[in-house]
């Protein structure tokens, strides 16, 4: 085994420049035919041997100017000075032929579709030029490959290609500076910030001019402010992230998360950045909001990018207001990224419409735990009672009996239905239906742990009985 922390490393990622130098490309299939426009992209002097060349490649070396087709078979001669061949090979005898004509010329050579008799292997390609982004499996998965190519092109904004090269053309300027090494990485560090926060909009010469004001100073006069992030951690899936949240935390120096987080959403943060819980079982035996709300402002104040990650929306029952009020007050930069709210998490499993037309002419969110524990004293009772509503009723699980006993109180009818929803969303979810006379019932004998919502009104009807799983 060789030394070292990799254990294996099947295939060596490398970024060839090709510029002016000259391929070999022996095919004229499909494959073929995109490796022919992939190859003259770089810039490589491409050329091309078929016997009757296929209508695109004829026009691919119309319309470039480094593009050549010779109309015949190969032959050993045409590899001298190729830095890298492509071929097509029927069978292991061409396959030898072709290894034997490339290893005289010194080049290196991939046998399309045939990674067994290959040198060099291509991957797919996630491209935002001058960032360049390969994926292998080996040859092993191609279709993986591609399905993995293709998360990552969601996550990568296409402005990203406009940052990577204007840091290609500031890079001599930030150099000529002669700041040292310290310096000019954190140049680079806010660079990054920046595009990565910014990647829809065009960098700009101010934006060189602010990244390298101050820099080298003393670290006291440069002191930078972070900023916070409230992000929607969405009910548990990671699926249900928002693009814009796995951004945040993929560019995160820290990440505060609540016990409702998902590990697997908590996976998505920079590898390098701190994750703290700030739940109960948080960093502290009793982690106060006031706790938090200190934590986050010191890291902003050392100059980090906060994320601060909270299940579900963050802007419902999160207490959002309390943070973003505390940091305005510190001066430091909030904004706030939406995530899916447990309802619809919840609704979306049970395939339920939540404001079935004549059935729900309202959707009310409610909380049936003040601060004591017990149902707030402070409810629109009138309200929740409205036959025509859809009502879902956030951590109402000890206070399910009396919610439902008080609804019937006050008006609405013992056999509305009512559907709990628990872990809405997550591998265990488990949903529990029946009315307001007997969802109490059910659900104190399921014995309901994990975080749950109920949806109570005509709209849980049809779809929670069928789904009922008990
Ligand atoms: N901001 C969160 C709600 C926080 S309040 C959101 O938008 O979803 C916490 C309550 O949310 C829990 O008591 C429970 O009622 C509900 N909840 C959170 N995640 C849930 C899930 N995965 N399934 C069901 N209910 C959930």
């Amino acid at each position: 085994m060789p030394a070292g922390r990799l254990l294996e490393l099947s295939v060596l990622p490398v970024f060839y420049k090709l510029s002016g130098r000259r391929v070999l490309i022996a095919g004229n299939s499909r494959a073929a035919v995109w490796k022919v426009e992939l190859l003259a992209a770089t810039g490589a002097q491409v050329d091309v041997y078929a016997v009757k060349p296929d209508a695109r490649i004829l026009a691919l070396a119309a319309q470039a100017g480094n593009v050549r087709v010779f109309e015949r078979h190969w032959s050993t001669n045409d590899f001298a000075q190729a830095v890298l061949a492509v071929a097509e090979a029927e069978d292991e005898r061409e396959a030898l032929a072709l290894q034997k004509a490339a290893a005289s010329a010194g080049a290196h050579l991939n046998i399309i579709d045939k990674p067994q008799w290959s040198t060099f292997l291509f991957g797919s390609i996630v491209e935002r030029s001058p960032l360049v982004i390969g994926i292998s499996t080996d040859g092993g998965a191609p279709v993986l490959g591609q399905s993995i190519r293709a998360r990552i092109e969601t996550l990568l904004p296409d402005g990203l290609r406009r940052w990577a090269s204007a840091a290609r053309a500031w890079r001599p300027k930030v150099a000529a500076l002669g700041l040292d090494i310290h310096a000019r990485r954190k140049i680079w560090e806010k660079f990054t910030r920046l595009a990565l926060a910014e990647p829809e909009r065009a960098p700009a010469d101010h934006d060189l001019a602010s990244l390298v004001q101050g820099a080298g100073a003393e670290p006291a006069a440069t002191a930078q402010t972070g900023m916070v992030m409230l992000v929607g951690a969405g009910p548990g899936d990671p699926e249900l992230l928002t693009l814009r949240a796995v951004r945040a935390l993929q560019s995160a120096d820290a990440v505060l998360f609540d016990d409702l987080v998902s590990q697997q959403v908590l996976d998505f943060a920079r590898r390098e950045s701190d994750k703290i819980s700030v739940g109960k079982r948080g960093f502290k035996p009793s982690c106060t909001q006031e706790d938090i709300c200190e934590l986050m402002i010191a890291l902003a104040r050392e100059g980090k990018y906060v994320v601060r990650l909270k299940g579900g929306d963050p802007m419902v029952f999160g207490r959002a207001n309390e943070e973003i009020a505390a940091l305005e007050a510190a001066g430091i930069p909030v904004s706030v990224v939406p995530g899916v709210t447990a309802a619809s998490a919840a609704a979306a499993s049970l395939g339920l419409s939540l404001t079935e037309r004549n059935l729900a002419r309202r959707l009310q969110f409610v909380t049936a735990h003040a601060r004591g524990g017990s149902i707030p004293n402070d409810l629109n009772w009138k309200a929740l009672a409205d036959p025509l509503a859809t009502t879902i009723v956030y951590m109402g699980v000890r206070t399910l009996p009396e919610f439902c006993a008080r609804l019937v109180r006050e008006g609405l009818p013992p056999d509305m239905p009512a559907v709990m929803v628990e872990r809405a969303s997550h591998p265990d979810e488990r949903s529990l239906a029946g009315t307001l006379a007997t969802l109490p019932g059910i659900v104190a004998k399921a014995g309901v742990k994990g975080p749950a919502l109920t949806i109570i009104g005509p709209a849980a009807l049809d779809r929670s009985a069928l789904k009922h799983i008990s």
